[in-house]
């Protein structure tokens, strides 16, 4: 059955304007659509749990309707639910169950134009979408709506929304919800969500009332009238508790007019269960607050006991509250309050889920979020009711799926960001390798990628040279089944993997995703594998041949070119590593360096002068000129220029060295007067000056000063290789960077542990991590950046270190991002896990003990005078 609810609407006003006299004035959405116009966007701030996602499909939002909507849905009729209709209702058309448009129309006196009901179980197409009826196991009519709606790639969302609901077992047994497992969200009636909500079984509270009721009874044996029955109860539910006390106490009960109108609804007038005649009856149906209001506690009221005792003629009064709010249930004692001759016992009888089976059908459904419906707050998103509500669940959920969602999302707008970065490096590139292409990987891929599905590529781009390809998918069904498959798997898997777990499920998705999370590591292995033998040959492949023109384009004298040749006999790993950091491959470089600075005498004073923080400024000159992949054209070029130009006399003024000095510092001119004095104070050993520049910088410094300063102090000065003099860095960098790096015996590591404060530029997520594709992600890396960011005063660097650290984790093992995340927090868990660490002081105290073998009472005393286990001496 295919419906329009536009049509529906259209149609049911003009009934209405043929049968009513006088007309009500028309909702404005009617003059959109009658005008063939679009309704009005939804307005942003519109309840998120009571509009489907992608829809204009409201759900119980009567008071929320408006022109952007004409489709409606009831999921039961309880006042809280159909709250917003009245007679008067006419802004859209609504759409529940038969027993509930009953009710609509014959209790609450909705016109019956815009009341549609729908079968349960029997899926029709509402707009376009798929909207299904199931029962909700809550009151008669109830039922959850179960909503697909079409997404992207001609997909469907699949949303569940459970109205108010207990959940019962043979509801996994139902197939049209077996479709809505892995749904995008479940709507969930979080009434009961918190774990202290256990009821008993709905039998044994009815037991527990008729018990009373009989023993009370008996109790007052022979005095007429004297004990009066009272049970609240909404206008609809809990007919199971009335139904079984009058058959097992072969009785009658007594309802209003109102509710008599309801049971008659629903069927039960004919059975002779209820009587509207007081007199017939000791057990009377009371309304849900006459006894005393439930929420949020239970707050007996016993003077309309009273009254109602009085008027009715009887002696004593006991009142049955059947609800799941009185979880004081100790023992099988329920909780009961008593006055003078009342008694109110708060029997736990729900028609919502428990705290157990809540969890057990979220479980079940394994969706992607979970949307109370029920709660303090909860209508705003991320509001911190919502989301504590949704922490019960994050076990349950699919997380997995959630996580990929949400790393796609930081991997495209990754991806894109390196794509910008490397634009100047890939013109090189282009230029220069044509012939390896293919190496450029998924970055050249990117922007096409991140429109078509991000996933298709990048995956595709893995994948083995030769392998099965595009033929395995010549037809178009399993090209969806794989295309399904990979957004529910990490980027990684490779096509043939999906194959072989399409294989083996059959084609069933669900199947192959969790067979795919049962040997996870074991994809992972196969994947690492031949990743790393083929990233590292193509890698460095590329990197040789970058390496070569870039030191081609150096190197001007005869002597140097036959010695970068020379260099090609050099394994390719060993020039990749040294295009990542000067320091392993110094040992080929040093030797072009030394002859060169022998050649060219010396240069400034000796360079052992330079104090401890000489290393500073030569490995940040030594690292220019492996900073290839970096700069790209520009840069290579200035250096040929300047190769050329460069002078081969020392150069000896102090002014000249003023000028250099200025334009490393990247300072102006107001600051000239300053370095003059300190590069006369060194007698013109600019080494020694910039130490004592950095350790002193003068008075109001500029953004880039700034910038410089924080990066001297983390040693890693690089990101203003552009604003360097490249005169200067070639003699530092000839001169100091092969000897004084080795002599110092700096690693690469020490060098490569403040690349994360690079400029976000300048920061190469792969190049500039200390790991490796596929390897897990170092703990290294997480210290060495919030050990940068710890000496960080400036907000921006600081998140711009985090973001460079994130960046690598992203592009390099993003399944750390989580746990990477969490301990950015100062956690190791999310809170509800309940998981900490639980290693306090003395723990670490006695660790400190063992491994600097001393004593507690002496590193007792240090605490006393440091104040902190932390703490440096
Ligand atoms: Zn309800």
């Amino acid at each position: 059955m295919t419906l329009d609810s536009a049509h529906l609407f259209l149609n049911s006003h003009k009934s209405l304007s043929q049968h009513q006299s006088p007309q009500p004035p028309p909702p404005p959405s009617l003059s959109f659509l009658s005008n063939h116009s679009p309704l009005p966007p939804i307005p942003t701030n519109f309840p998120q749990s009571k509009l489907i996602p992608k829809s204009r499909f409201v759900v119980d939002g009567f008071r929320c309707s408006g022109d952007y909507s004409v489709t409606y849905f009831l999921s039961h009729f309880h006042s809280d639910h159909y709250s917003g209709l009245s007679p008067k209702w006419s802004n859209g058309i609504i759409f529940c169950s038969n027993t509930t448009a009953r009710l609509l129309v014959e209790v609450l006196g909705v016109s019956s134009l815009f009341v549609y009901p729908l079968a349960v179980s029997q899926p029709v197409l509402i707009d376009g979408c798929e909207v299904a009826l199931l029962d909700a196991n809550h009151c008669p009519g109830a039922v959850q709506f179960l909503f697909k709606v079409p997404g992207v790639d001609g997909r469907f969302e699949r949303y569940v929304h459970t109205g108010d609901f207990r959940f019962c077992e043979s509801m996994k047994l139902e197939p049209c919800l077996g479709e809505f497992v892995g749904s995008e969200a479940v709507f969930l009636d979080t009434t009961y969500c918190n774990p202290k909500f256990v009821f008993p079984s709905q039998d044994e509270s009815v037991d527990y009332i008729v018990e009373a009721i009989e023993r009370i009874g008996l109790e007052n044996k022979g005095l007429m009238k004297s004990v009066l029955f009272l049970v609240a109860t909404y206008v609809i539910g809990k007919e199971r508790i009335l139904l079984e006390i009058s058959r097992r106490r072969n009785c009658k009960i007594h309802v209003d007019g109102r509710k008599m109108s309801v049971l008659r609804v629903l069927g039960y007038e004919d059975g002779g269960v209820f009587t509207e005649d007081e007199s017939k009856s000791d057990v009377h149906v009371v309304g849900w607050n006459v006894l005393g209001e439930t929420w949020p506690y239970f707050r007996p009221n016993f003077v309309k006991m009273k009254e109602i005792m009085i008027e009715r003629g009887y002696s004593k009064v006991v009142g049955f509250v059947p609800t799941g709010w009185t979880y004081e249930v100790k023992r099988n004692k329920f909780a009961m309050r008593t006055k003078d001759s009342f008694e109110i016992h708060l029997v736990p009888y729900s028609e919502h889920s428990n705290y157990d089976e809540l969890r057990e059908y979220v479980k079940f459904l394994r969706p992607k979020r979970v949307i109370p419906t029920v709660g303090l707050d909860i209508e705003k998103l991320d509001s911190k009711h919502a989301n504590a509500m949704r922490k019960h669940f994050a076990g349950l959920v699919d997380e997995m799926a959630i996580k990929h969602e949400f790393l796609k999302g930081f991997q495209r707008g990754c991806l894109e960001a390196d794509e910008n970065v490397e634009n100047n490096t890939r013109t090189v590139l282009n230029k220069e390798l044509d012939a390896e292409k293919h190496v450029t990987f998924s970055k050249r891929k990117t922007k096409e990628s991140t429109e078509s599905g991000f996933l298709a590529v990048s995956s595709s781009s893995m994948q083995e040279p030769g392998s099965r390809d595009s033929t395995l998918l010549n037809d178009k069904g399993s090209e969806e089944v794989i295309q399904e498959l990979r957004d529910c798997l990490p980027i990684w898997v490779t096509q043939n993997q999906m194959l072989d777990l399409l294989s083996c499920s059959d084609g069933n998705v669900i199947e192959a995703v969790s067979n795919f999370y049962e040997r996870e590591t074991e994809f992972r292995e196969q994947v690492i594998g031949h990743t790393n033998s083929v990233c590292t040959s193509q890698t460095s492949s590329l990197k040789d041949s970058v390496s070569l023109s870039k030191l081609g384009s150096v190197g001007s004298s005869p002597q140097k070119m036959e010695d970068i040749h020379g260099s090609q006999s050099y394994s390719l790993l060993n020039i990749r590593s040294s295009m990542k950091s000067s320091s392993l491959s110094s040992g080929k470089r040093k030797k072009n360096l030394d002859k060169k600075s022998i050649k060219k005498g010396k240069v400034g004073s000796k360079p052992e002068s330079g104090g401890s923080k000489q290393s500073t400024i030569t490995r940040f000159f030594s690292k220019i000129a492996s900073n290839d992949s970096q700069s790209g054209d520009g840069i290579s070029e200035q250096l040929s220029d300047n190769e050329n130009s460069f002078p081969s006399e020392a150069i000896t003024s102090y002014e000249e060295q003023v000028e250099q000095f200025i334009k490393i510092v990247n300072v102006d001119e107001s600051s000239r007067y300053y370095v003059s004095s300190i590069l006369k104070k060194t007698k013109g050993d600019i080494n020694m000056a910039l130490d004592i520049y950095y350790s002193k910088p003068e008075g109001n410094l500029g953004e880039n000063e700034e910038r410089l300063v924080v990066s001297s102090k983390s040693i890693q000065p690089e990101c203003c290789i552009q604003s360097c003099s490249s005169e200067l860095e070639k003699k530092v960098s000839e001169k100091e960077s092969g000897n004084i790096v080795e002599a110092k015996g700096l690693s690469r590591d020490t060098i490569a542990a403040t690349l994360v404060s690079l400029p976000l530029e300048k920061y190469s997520p792969i190049e500039h991590a200390c790991w490796k594709l596929g390897q897990p992600a170092p703990y290294l890396h997480l210290a060495r950046t919030f050990d940068l960011v710890e000496g960080e005063k400036g907000k921006i660097k600081a998140a711009s270190m985090l973001c460079n650290m994130f960046r690598s984790l992203l592009a390099l093992s993003p399944e750390d991002v989580i746990p990477a995340v969490y301990l950015c927090t100062n956690k190791i868990a999310a809170d509800h896990e309940n998981m900490e660490l639980n290693i306090g002081g003395s723990i670490v105290t006695s660790a400190m003990e063992e491994a600097c073998g001393t004593s507690r009472s002496k590193i007792r005393a240090m605490y006393n005078s440091l104040g902190d286990l932390g703490r440096k001496r």
